[in-house]
């Protein structure tokens, strides 16, 4: 059996005494679950410790903190199943508000990722589909990701957790991924877009459960993987898809479901994007201006120094002159000395700094934009995009963008590597190209 370790995420720490020590497997899953309660990480701790709970998780999340509960060698009593619990880290996450459908924070979404990287990490047990590290969900409990309602007739982990496991599969795994193939350039995955389902469509079913109506929450039985046609749709419901698999088609690996499922266990089997044209080949950039070039200055205005908005002196003359000194980035990026623009007539009286729109065939360098693979440094006085205040160790790191998705830019690994993870959200505008 492995050598088993706890998180280093851990806040606030309970020996809660409901438990079973050692756990007798190898840790293979993670289980989520719901707190089905606003309260607070240490709430929970505070109420697992009475005799009466004889309920525990290993960890809890919430408000970006976690506690842990019982140690990840020993078996929680989270699940109501005792083989699932001694073989899966048992997590559970708070609420953000009462009731249907038990929402938890954006930011706990994130917190929580970032512990089952951790967990991943330390428990190589837990595996995708294809044996590597990292999770794998397929809406049942064979799956090394799997919620408490594949063991128990419970609501939990809710609908809105619930809706978020293929995204916590996909953002977990892309940075063990990347982690596995520590030689090539991290691949964010782009966010998947919105599925569109249409009646009459043949799809792939990920395998799981069935249920006699869009709204219903006890199944009525799993069914296997396989092709099946939509045939009704409920956009919004708990089980939004009915699917029919023995209208899968006519090649015998058709899923044996006939009901409402829920949308995650639903893919297209069309391509999720088209692909993308050629790209035409850029433009020729016109050459970039080296000191000591002789270029045709337009005429206009001169200035004393590379920042100044203020003319010294009169307007200069049209004409040749030579590129003396540079100043990248400025208002006017090019010092000009119109004399030294060769022998004979022709040269400008330019002498002193331009702008680039004043030299006929320099353009301005296109923009440099923040994107995936980018440097940054956060600027003073930001937050998350969550509106969460960032620790000083981190605002004062060079970061490497993640992804980027409108305003919206995911931080993850410093530059120099010693930090990985963060997995971060801030606005675009909060961030210095570096
Ligand atoms: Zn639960």
């Amino acid at each position: 059996m492995s050598n088993f370790t706890n998180s280093p995420m851990v806040n606030v720490t309970f020996n809660v005494p409901h438990r079973n020590s050692p756990r007798n497997a190898e840790i293979t899953a993670i289980t989520l679950h719901h707190f089905a309660s606003t309260a607070t990480v240490d709430n929970i701790g505070g109420w697992f410790m009475q005799a009466a709970a004889r309920a525990s998780y290993n960890y809890g999340v919430g408000n970006r903190r976690t506690a842990m509960y019982v140690e990840e060698r020993n078996r929680s009593w989270a699940s109501s199943n005792a083989a699932n619990d001694h073989r899966a880290i048992t997590i559970g996450v708070q609420n953000s508000a009462r009731g249907n459908p038990w929402p938890i924070a954006d930011s706990d979404e994130l917190h929580l990722i970032q512990l089952c990287i951790d967990i991943c990490r330390r428990n190589p047990g837990i595996r995708q589909e294809n044996g590597t590290r990292g999770l794998w969900y397929n809406g049942t409990s064979r799956g090394s990701l799997t919620r408490h309602n594949m063991f128990a007739n419970t609501d939990c982990p809710g609908r809105d957790l619930g809706g978020r496991f293929q995204n916590i599969v996909r953002q977990v795994n892309a940075v063990l991924d990347a982690e596995f193939n520590q030689n090539q350039p991290v691949t964010p995955q782009p966010p998947t877009p919105p599925n569109t389902w249409t009646i009459g469509q043949i799809v792939q079913f990920a395998g799981g459960p069935h249920f006699v109506g869009s709204t219903v929450a006890t199944p009525s039985g799993e069914r296997r993987a396989g092709r099946a046609q939509i045939t009704a749709l409920a956009p919004g419901a708990r089980n939004s898809i009915h699917l029919v698999g023995s209208l899968g088609n006519a090649g015998g690996n058709n899923s044996n479901v006939h009901g409402w499922v829920d949308a995650n266990l639903v893919t297209s089997l069309e391509p999720v994007a088209p692909p993308q044209p050629p790209q035409p080949p850029a433009p020729p950039r016109p050459p970039v201006l080296s000191v000591g070039d002789i270029v045709t200055f337009k005429g206009g205005p001169h200035f004393g120094n590379s920042l100044s908005a203020t003319p010294s002196g009169t307007t200069r003359s049209v004409g040749r002159a030579r590129v003396t000194a540079l100043a990248n980035g400025r208002r006017n990026p090019v010092h000009l000395v119109g004399s030294q623009g060769g022998s004979g007539s022709g040269n400008s009286n330019v002498h002193g700094w331009v702008t680039l729109d004043r030299i006929d065939g320099a353009t301005p360098p296109p923009p440099r934009v923040i994107a995936a693979g980018s440097h940054v440094r956060i600027q003073p006085g930001s937050t998350w995009f969550t509106g969460l205040g960032i620790p000083a160790s981190i605002m004062t790191d060079t970061w490497v963008v993640l992804s980027r998705n409108g305003d919206r830019v995911v931080l993850n690994t410093n530059v120099t590597g010693t930090r990985t993870g963060i997995m971060s959200p801030i606005h675009v505008n909060r961030l210095t190209l570096i």
